[in-house]
Formats: C-alpha cells, structure tokens, sequence
C-alpha cells in the first residue's frame, strides 16, 4: 500500500529541485492548454502566472503521493496499558475528488482501543493529511485511514468516520444545499453495535 523513500516518512518530491521544477513546468504548460480551451487568454496580466502558481498549488494537494502514512505512525509508537477507547475527533481535512479533481471537505473523528499500544496524537492527523492529499472518493479516504491505523498499531479496534461537503455537487448544482455525506469504517470491537454507539456519541458532543 504505501512504500518509503529512503528512511525518511516525510519523504516527498520537493526534495528533488531539478526534478520538482520540471514537473511544475509540465503541469503548467497543460494549465495554459486549459487556459486556451476554455477560451480564456492565458497571456493577459491576471494570467500570466496562474500555470505556475496552479502547478505548485496541486503539487502541495497532491503531496499524500510521496509520503508513508504508516511510517509517520510507527515514528511514534509507544507501548502502553491502556484499553479504553483513544478519540482524536474534528480533524479537518481538505481532499479532491477523483472524479471531478474538485474539492471536497469536512471532519474526521477516529477512534481506537489501543491492544499494547498507541500513536502520538498529533500523528492521527498527520495520516488523514497524507491519505486526503491524493485523489481520493470519500469512502475509499475512511477505509485507507481505518486500514492504515488497524495495520500499525494493531488494535482492539478502529473505527474512522468522515463528514464532508463536495464541491462537484455542491458547484454544479447536482445537489443545492450544503448537504453533508458521512462514511464510516470500523473493524474488531467496533464491530458491536454499543461500542460503536459510545463513539458516536462522544463525538456528537
Ligand atoms: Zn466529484
């Protein structure tokens, strides 16, 4: 599922500045092709830099690419006797579709019941970053997070649930209102009906 680049997690391409920038030039010679197409005139002012700058702006939303989720979790992974359940909830999280390659955003709440073991808290949010800087569809982004802690922690149980709003409904006028599509994933004892009930109602508070 995820492969690490040299030892370092944090691996990501920008590391490679002879590389970084030629593929910065390509993306934004497709942008001004886009430009072009839509019957815009790439060489006005207001234009001039917008390849580059969106070039750079869809390297930085697509960095999830070249980083290892599992290895930021595993930088910290700390034993522990405590098997009740962890919630990190709220986390924000900006993410494009795969479909549209337009925004969709929200919450992330997650829990587990460590088995021996846990991650530093700051580092839950660091794989929804990674997992939500790629293309994504939101129920693929839950099973990747659910996947990703259940492997490198191995817990009693995980279970991630997202709430989002989506810009190609929202924009295109598919669906007027600021309507919210919630996924969830869970595996071991959130399996149970009341544990599964306890997290949610911990995270509606
Ligand atoms: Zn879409």
């Amino acid at each position: 599922m995820t492969e690490s680049h040299h030892d370092n997690p944090y691996f990501t391409q920008s590391e490679d500045p002879s590389r970084v920038q030629q593929t910065e030039q390509e993306i934004a010679a497709h942008v001004r092709g886009i430009l072009e197409l839509i019957e815009e005139d790439p060489d006005r002012e207001g234009l001039q830099n917008t390849p580059v700058r969106v070039a750079k702006a869809w390297r930085f939303l697509t960095q999830g690419y070249h980083q290892d989720p599992a290895a930021v979790l595993l930088s910290a992974k700390f034993e522990v006797d405590y098997r009740h359940m962890v919630i990190v909830k709220d986390i924000g999280f900006y993410s494009m579709c795969e479909h549209h390659m337009l925004p969709f955003f929200g919450k992330v709440h997650i829990a587990y019941i460590p088995n021996g073991y846990v991650t530093g808290l700051s580092k839950l949010p660091r794989v929804v970053d990674i997992f939500s800087r790629r293309l994504q569809v939101q129920e693929r982004l839950t099973t990747q997070i659910k996947d990703c802690i259940q492997e490198a922690l191995d817990p009693l149980g995980v279970m991630v649930v997202i709430e989002a709003q989506h810009m190609c409904m929202q924009m295109r006028g598919v669906q007027k209102q600021n309507s919210i599509t919630t996924t969830s994933a869970f595996t071991g004892v959130f399996k149970k009906e009341s544990t599964r009930e306890e997290f949610m109602n911990l995270i509606q508070r």
